[in-house]
């Protein structure tokens, strides 16, 4: 209950799915949680939610991680509550799935800006005052398909794999400094992220293939990250892939 006690962390994407989980699971474990996404409604709901639970109440940003602006007023708004950020977890993402011929390239576009770029940024922004504290855990959501590549994934494959090694590198960067780095790559999870593929037959048919087993819940991914996270100073998790049991690529 109290492994994270006086921690602070911050989580993007945390209005629905892994985020929410996430939020919820930290402030279980004592964290001090600040909350980032776009929809203030369910960012508010979400917070008394866990005060509900007599939980430490979060604070919350409306951030559009594509809006450099935005993050740095969430980490600054974090900061000047809570004093630090001990840990970030880079979890907000789109997954626009379909072929490459005839994509929409501002999909693309929009895509690399919040999986890669959003993710860069909002952990540029945390940096300096996690190396100034010689501590501080970064948490990256990448996917299997930052492992694996399949036919109709290869944009948000190409995403998840800029994920994979900005992690890499950013670990070695800071690995004599006390900071780690931790990816994490879920496979199927049921959440509202397949509602958000524009290609309806993509859609249609990567909905019918999560239907078909037993997916992962964002609680499932959220203990990943709580694992993660509460491991002594001197062990970095760097890497931990999740498939359902019935999953097989
Ligand atoms: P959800 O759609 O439930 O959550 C996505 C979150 O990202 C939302 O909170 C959304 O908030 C936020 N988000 C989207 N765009 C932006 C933006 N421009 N600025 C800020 N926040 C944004 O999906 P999941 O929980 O499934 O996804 C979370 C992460 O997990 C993603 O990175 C995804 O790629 C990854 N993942 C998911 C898998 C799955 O099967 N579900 C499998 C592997 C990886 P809002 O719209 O309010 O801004």
């Amino acid at each position: 209950m109290s492994q994270l006690k006086n921690k602070v962390a911050l989580v993007t994407g945390a209005s629905s799915g892994i985020g929410e989980a996430t939020a919820i699971a930290l402030a279980r474990q004592g964290a001090q949680v600040s909350l980032m996404a776009r929809r203030e409604d369910r960012l508010s709901a979400l917070c008394d939610k866990i005060v509900a639970e007599g939980l430490e109440k979060p604070i919350y940003f409306i951030c559009d991680v594509q809006k450099s602006q935005d993050i740095e007023k969430s980490v600054q708004g974090t900061l000047e509550k809570f004093g630090r950020v001990d840990i970030l977890i880079n979890n907000a993402g789109v997954m626009y799935l379909g072929p490459v011929e005839g994509a929409d390239i501002e999909d693309w576009k929009r895509m690399f800006d919040i999986n890669v770029l959003g993710l860069m940024n909002c952990t540029h922004a945390v940096l300096p005052q996690m190396l100034k504290n010689g501590d501080g855990h970064i948490v990256n959501i990448s996917s299997v398909s930052g492992k694996v590549v399949s036919a109709r994934s290869a944009a948000y494959s190409a995403t998840k794999f800029a994920v994979g090694a900005f992690s890499d590198g950013l670990r070695q960067e800071v690995a004599k400094k006390g900071l780690r780095v931790t990816v994490i790559q879920p496979g199927a999870v049921a959440t509202e992220l397949t509602d958000h593929i524009t290609d309806s037959a993509t859609q249609k048919s990567v909905k019918d293939w999560v239907a078909g087993m037993k997916a992962l819940t964002s609680e499932d991914i959220a203990n990943a990250i709580v694992y993660a996270v509460s491991q002594p100073s001197t062990v970095n998790v760097n890497e931990i892939t999740i498939r359902p049991t019935d999953q097989a690529f």
